[in-house]
This record gives C-alpha cells, sequence and structure tokens, in this order.
C-alpha cells in the first residue's frame, strides 16, 4: 500500500508525564435504557489511546455523543465509562483505577482531575457538545479545552470534515498537535493509496442518487483507469442514453451530467463499465416479485434494484485485473435480501482480491454497512470509519480537522 503522510504523528510526539488531550469519535448509539448497542468506535479508539498510557502520558479524552442542545443528560458520556474502562483493561490492572469522569468537559473540577491523574491514568470529558461553542468553533472554547493539556491528539476521523473547537480550533492554541493512529490509516490509505495507487486502479461507486456522488465520480475520473457504477444511480445514465428505465430511481435534471460524466471517461481514458442486466422488482419492497432483464428493456411499471448475474460476472473480471480499488456505494437496494446479491458478490469478490494482495479500500457509509453485515469487514485491506469525511476526502476536499495538525 502506499504511505504518503502529510501530517505529524503520535510516534513523533514527546509523551512522558504530558497531559495529552485525545479527541476520539465515542459517538456510539446508545438504547432507551442507555445500554450501548454498537461499541465498534471504541474499540476503534482503544490503540491510540493504549498507546499514549504505555508512553506514560495522562490522557484526557473527548468526543461528542449524539446532536444535544444544550446539557441533555440521555446525551451524557457517562454510560461508556464501564465499558471503555473494559475494554482498555483498567477493571482488573491494579497499577490504575477505571476511567474517571466528571460533570463537564471544562472548568475547574476537571482541571482538578487532571491534576490528580497519574501516568497512565484515563480521564473522560463529558459531551464536548453541550456546548453550543463547539459546534460554532468559539475560540474561547477552544482556549478552554487547550488549557487542560500539553499535546493534543486528533484521532476522531469521522468528525474531521467539521471545523469544531474540539476537532479543529483547538489546535491552534495546543501544540504540538498530531493525528492518532486510526486517522493515520484513514489519511494513509484515503489520500496515500489513492494518489500513488498501484494500478491498474479501479473504483466502484454505487449508492442511490448520482447527484450525491457526482463529486467523488469527478474526482476519481482523474486518478482510476477503471470505473464500475451500481446502485441507483445507473438509471439516470441509462435514460441519458435513451434506454427505457420503467418506474426505477431517476434524477431526470441530472441526465445531461450523466452524458457528461460518460463523455469525461473516454476522454480521460477511464474505462466506465455501467451493468449489463439488472434484477428488477414489481414493488419496492422485500417480498416484491423479481426478474432479471437486460439493462435496456425495463418494463413500465417495474424498477431495478440490483445488477444482475451477467453484471455480476463482468465486474469480477474487470477487478480480477487491478492492483487497488476502492469502493463507495452498494450495488442494489442491499436492505431487502433479495436485492442484495450484487452487493454481497462484490464485497466477497474484494475480499478474495485482497488475500491475493490487491489494496481494497472500503470508503465509508452503506457499503461500509453491507461489508460488515456479511462478515468481511477484516477481509478488506481499509474499512474507513467515517462517512462524510472519507466522502469529502474521496472528492478531493480537504478537512479541516486534518489541515489544523502539524505540518498538514
Ligand atoms: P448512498 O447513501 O448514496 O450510498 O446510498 C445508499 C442507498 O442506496 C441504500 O440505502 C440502497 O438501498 C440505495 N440503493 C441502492 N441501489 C438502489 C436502487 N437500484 N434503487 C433505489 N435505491 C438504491
Amino acid at each position: 500500500m502506499a504511505t504518503k503522510r502529510s501530517v505529524s504523528t503520535l510516534k513523533e510526539a514527546d509523551l512522558k508525564g504530558k497531559r495529552v488531550l485525545v479527541r476520539v469519535d465515542l459517538n456510539v448509539p446508545l438504547d432507551d435504557n442507555l445500554n450501548i448497542t454498537d461499541d465498534t468506535r471504541i474499540r476503534a479508539a482503544v490503540p491510540t489511546i493504549k498507546y499514549l498510557q504505555s508512553h506514560g502520558a495522562k490522557l484526557i479524552l473527548c468526543s461528542h455523543l449524539g446532536r444535544p442542545k444544550g446539557v441533555t443528560p440521555k446525551y451524557s458520556l457517562k454510560p461508556l465509562v464501564p465499558r471503555l474502562s473494559e475494554l482498555l483493561g483498567l477493571e482488573v490492572c491494579s497499577l490504575f483505577t477505571r476511567v474517571k469522569m466528571g460533570n463537564d468537559c471544562i472548568g475547574e473540577e476537571v482541571k482538578k482531575i487532571v491534576d490528580e491523574l497519574p501516568e497512565g491514568g484515563v480521564l473522560l470529558l463529558e459531551n464536548v457538545r453541550f456546548y453550543k461553542e463547539e459546534e460554532k468553533n468559539d475560540p474561547e472554547f477552544a482556549k478552554k479545552l487547550a488549557s487542560l493539556a500539553d499535546v493534543y491528539v486528533n484521532d476522531a476521523f469521522g468528525t474531521a470534515h467539521r471545523a469544531h473547537a474540539s476537532t479543529e480550533g483547538v489546535a491552534k492554541y495546543l501544540k504540538p498537535a498530531v493525528a492518532g493512529f486510526l486517522m493515520q490509516k484513514e489519511l494513509d490509505y484515503l489520500v496515500g493509496a489513492v494518489a500513488n495507487p498501484k494500478r491498474p486502479f479501479a473504483a466502484i461507486v454505487g449508492g442511490s442518487k448520482v447527484s450525491t456522488k457526482i463529486g467523488v465520480i469527478e474526482s476519481l475520473l482523474g486518478k482510476v483507469d477503471l470505473l464500475l457504477l451500481g446502485g441507483g444511480m445507473i438509471f439516470t445514465f441509462y435514460k441519458a442514453q435513451g434506454y427505457s428505465v420503467g418506474s426505477s430511481l431517476v434524477e431526470e435534471d441530472k441526465l445531461d451530467l450523466a452524458t457528461s460524466l460518460m463523455e469525461k471517461a473516454k476522454l480521460k481514458g477511464v474505462s466506465l463499465l455501467l451493468p449489463t442486466d439488472v434484477v428488477i422488482a414489481d414493488k419496492f419492497a422485500a417480498d416484491a416479485n423479481s426478474k432479471v432483464v437486460p439493462a435496456s428493456s425495463i418494463p413500465d411499471g417495474w424498477l431495478g434494484l440490483d445488477i444482475g448475474p451477467d453484471s455480476i460476472k463482468t465486474f469480477s473480471e474487470a477487478l480480477d485485473t487491478t492492483q487497488t480499488i476502492i469502493w463507495n456505494g452498494p450495488m442494489g437496494v442491499f436492505e431487502f435480501d433479495k436485492f442484495a446479491v450484487g452487493t454481497e458478490a462484490i464485497a466477497k469478490k474484494l475480499a478474495e482480491l485482497t488475500a491475493k494482495g490487491v489494496t481494497t479500500i472500503v470508503g465509508g457509509g452503506d457499503s461500509v454497512a453491507a461489508v460488515e453485515k456479511l462478515g468481511l469487514a477484516e477481509k478488506m485491506s481499509h474499512i474507513s470509519t467515517g462517512g462524510g469525511a472519507s466522502l469529502e476526502l474521496l472528492e478531493g476536499k480537504p478537512l479541516p480537522g486534518v489541515l489544523a495538525l502539524d505540518d498538514a
């Protein structure tokens, strides 16, 4: 894999005895009884936290949870303390006590807990979004966060596309400001591997609408050798070519755009593959009647909900020739089992190719959900943790949370 690096990293920072403010993404789903229903994000934060602990840092973790309007108990980070402590081994380790937590993310109480932290000790700050100043990127609030620590580590890739006080503002007042391991890995793959790919380089773009993926498609057209399109967006491309698309999802105002994207691909020498057959349904439902038809002849009243078997074969054969693959967006309505076949086939193909040494990157959003549902997440080179952030990176946009780091 290519490893172009553009920001300073954790391994370059002097950590022993230092107070380190770590922006993590602990925005986990909680049920009505405040039980964590998916701890993936907490687990993803653990490598950076453990590294800091083992290097004698005093850790101050901060995160947002949900979208609270002011102080809202149901968005408190307190329910996360037991699980975080457990994952860090702090329940059983005699040297340290469990993760500490006060009632705020700034102020005297928090400062006192920080002063008492031992090396390797961990304090979790309360939800930074309890202050409206967080999302406003208020400099005074950022300074208060910065005043708690000697070093800033940003490991919250999922919020790096937002210029908030804890993701961007704080880095102006707290140096060194470096990337954590999770952030670093995302940048290595989504920037490094995409900028200097082993070729042939393929992108697979799916999802519902072409309008939400224009930026990604345009940016990737300048980089890839092969572009495979699937999902709901293909019907806009078909209609632009004069095919009958029945009741499939079409963005009428994007027909010209679809045509121009096809022309751009040709001009740039990118081989653009659209599915040759589709699975159509008589209604948008899990129990719809379905059949496979050529892409050019979808009957009236039917709608395309997945790519067909010939397309799966063609896509698979095309992918066999590649060395780097980036995938964003499902091939069909994978939420319905009957129309998940195309997405599953692509996920399995990528897993197979990863084992053969191909670099495979699943770039956020629903394709990640599909890969995880299939239990294939571990079989990819990289699964991006940030939906919006990975999309913006793939569009070639700089992320404020990354730009704020040293040497960015
Ligand atoms: P996106 O968030 O743009 O990546 O879109 C993901 C969504 O696209 C998923 O919820 C899929 O159900 C939906 N999708 C995929 N293929 C189709 C299709 N053929 N028609 C309608 N929606 C689709």
